[in-house]
């Protein structure tokens, strides 16, 4: 490879806000044929608003709001911002003992309860009766909210509907990594239901939900075993592992800093088209070089 074409290369790739580190990562791009992607400010805006709070038992929703963001307070996952968005009227009380669980949820004592707050799994783990919040008729999540569970005391309380937008960006992205012929596969820590519902939207070829940090890495080997060359877009700390290893890392401009110290490449804007932008030039570059 000429230094000079890659050069170019590279020089055009920032010009269109795709920022390529180094000659290895724009040869490869042209050679990816999966993509796997995060969807919590990947796909979508990774900005969500509490739409809903059910509660149960004689808990009422602003008692329900100012445990969750007194708690969400300490946090710096999307979720919690929106928890503490949704209660600025409120003051929020002070938390000892918090703790947060990576791709979990999070938990302290406020007022001396203690206040669980996260997916189904992690009250599950943590040995609350979840079945009280069948009585919520929450299956009909049609809208594809994520749910956030609470327990106070250990005892089932309450849940939170937040929806996350998808980037209006994002569809035209799919398609034209579809028409590229890129196979588009999400991996996410968020649940079935709402991942069900962007991966329908969106057309994505094959979804997980549920997924820890580590196994996203997982998936990644077994498709490069399959003789897959893969390329992983996230924004989150979560996604690093993933991130560092497909065989090209795309961090999205918007996401975290070390989101972005672990890839070879970062989409300034987040916009995925940037991928297709970024395989053309890869093309191009190549093409010229040989
Ligand atoms: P993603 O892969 O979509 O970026 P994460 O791995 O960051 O998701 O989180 C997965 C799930 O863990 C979330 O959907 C949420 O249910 C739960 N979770 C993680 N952090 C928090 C938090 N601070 N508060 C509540 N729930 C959380
Ligand atoms: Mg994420």
């Amino acid at each position: 490879a000429t230094p000079m074409s890659i050069m170019v290369g590279m020089g055009r790739g920032a010009n269109m806000g795709v920022l390529i580190k180094n000659a290895e990562m724009l040869e490869l791009m042209e050679k990816v044929d999966t993509l796997v992607v995060d969807k919590t400010g990947t796909l979508t805006e990774g900005k969500p608003s509490v739409t809903g709070i059910k509660t149960l038992g004689k808990m009422t929703t602003d008692e329900a709001l100012l445990l969750a963001a007194s708690l969400e307070k300490v946090s710096e996952h999307p979720l919690a911002e929106a928890v503490v968005n949704a209660a600025q009227e409120l003051t929020l009380l002070e938390v000892v003992d918090f703790n947060a669980t990576t791709g979990k949820g999070v938990s302290g004592e406020i007022n001396q309860q203690s206040v669980l707050l996260g997916n189904k799994r992690f009250l599950d783990d943590n040995g609350i009766d979840t079945g009280d919040f069948n009585s919520l008729s929450l299956s009909d999540n049609s809208a594809g909210e994520t749910l956030l569970y609470m327990a106070v005391n250990d005892q089932a309380c309450a849940v939170f509907l937040l929806k996350d937008e998808i980037k209006p960006s994002t569809h035209e992205a799919i398609d034209q990594l579809h028409q590229a012929g890129v196979k588009v596969v999400m991996l996410t820590g968020d649940q079935q239901g709402s991942a069900e519902q962007v991966a329908n939207q969106l057309g994505i070829d094959e979804f997980k939900a549920g997924v820890l940090p580590a196994e996203k890495a997982d998936v990644i080997k077994s498709l490069q075993a399959d003789g897959h060359v893969v390329a992983m877009a996230g924004d989150g700390v979560n996604d690093a592992p993933a991130l560092a290893q497909a065989n090209v890392g795309i961090a999205m401009g918007n996401g975290s800093d070390i989101a972005i110290e672990s890839t070879g490449v970062v989409l300034v804007k987040g916009d995925l088209r940037g991928i297709v932008r970024a395989r053309k030039l890869s093309k191009a570059t190549m093409k010229n070089i040989r």
